[in-house]
């Protein structure tokens, strides 16, 4: 992969929670292009083996493992398993996340005839199935809550390391038909500020990334017609995007490659980027 520039991560050990989706491998693939041993950790074991084998491919050094980040006894057998082969975690990127459609409204608002019982195919704030919204509220908030707990005691034992989160835009104003996503994604906001103060007298430095839009496949229904055309939804946020694009996942790149590096941020902690090409500084006039 083509790196914006390259940072020595030699010898460095790096989890990438989520690294067998779109955003994260580009992320673990970039991490292991700068020397660090990568452990991709994704749910199904065939996303996570893919991404570890193109690591290896291009001369790296990974290793695959099908883990829940909701499963804490699970999260325990990897970290001990990185341990005695790779050696101590240096790196964590909590990148396992998303939103699930039982936690989505049909509409971007409601009105009156949304609550006639003629209407219903139109789901309603009313019609939230709750868990829906608590599997968002679980995976996305809990997910990255869960991987610090387990990989981030090491690095205060030892008083170094770092952790970067992904948040989103909808941390910092919620979008609309998403209530559970943007709630899930403010709460790891918050939360990255919290255990970056918690950590901050053992030398670990806790930061998030807040991507804007990506077409991935998570939200592509959202986002694309069946014959790919844009839906409303992608044209509006596009004019929102000053940049006037989608972002790729090498993106992200840069300012995962500045937070890991000590010498580049190491003053820096408690930080969510925006990696949005402006969308966040735009209020639309
Ligand atoms: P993706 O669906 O392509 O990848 C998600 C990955 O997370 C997959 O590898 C999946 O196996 C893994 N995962 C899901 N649930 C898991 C669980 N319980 N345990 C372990 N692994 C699990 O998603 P993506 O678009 O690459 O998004 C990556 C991160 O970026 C997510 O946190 C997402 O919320 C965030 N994000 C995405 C966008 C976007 O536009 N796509 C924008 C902002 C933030």
């Amino acid at each position: 992969m083509k790196l914006p520039f390259k940072t020595n991560l030699d010898g460095k050990v790096a989890v990438v929670t989520g690294g067998g989706g779109v955003l994260c491998s580009c992320m673990a693939e970039a991490l292991a292009a700068c020397g660090a041993k990568v452990v991709v950790i994704s749910r199904r074991p065939e996303s996570s083996q893919r991404t570890a084998d193109a690591i290896v491919a291009a001369g790296g050094v990974a290793k695959a493992h099908a883990c829940n980040v909701l499963d804490r006894v699970g999260l325990v057998a990897v970290e001990r398993e990185v341990r005695e082969t790779f050696g101590p975690v240096d790196i964590l990127v909590n990148g396992a996340g998303g939103n699930h459609p039982q936690g989505t409204t049909s509409r971007e608002y409601l009105f009156p005839e949304d609550l006639l019982e003629s209407t219903p195919d139109v789901k309603t704030f009313f019609d939230l199935e709750f868990k829906g919204v608590e599997s968002v509220l679980s995976l996305n908030f809990t997910g990255t809550l869960l991987p610090s707990q387990v990989f981030g005691r090491a690095m205060a034992e030892r008083g170094n390391g770092c952790i970067v989160n992904i948040s989103s835009m909808n941390a910092f104003t919620p979008l609309t038909k998403i209530p559970a996503y943007s709630a899930a994604k403010a709460a790891v906001s918050n939360f990255t500020q919290w255990l970056a103060v918690h950590m901050s007298k053992v030398g670990v430095r806790v930061n998030a990334i807040a991507p804007g839009f990506f077409l991935t496949e998570q939200n592509r229904g959202l986002l694309t017609n069946p014959d790919g055309s844009y839906t409303p939804r992608a044209n509006t946020i596009l004019a929102h995007t000053p940049a006037g694009r989608f972002g790729d996942p090498e993106d992200l790149v840069g300012a995962l490659l500045w937070l890991v590096n000590d010498d580049g941020a190491g003053f820096v902690t408690g930080t969510v980027i925006p990696v949005d090409g402006g969308f966040n500084a735009f209020a639309g006039v």
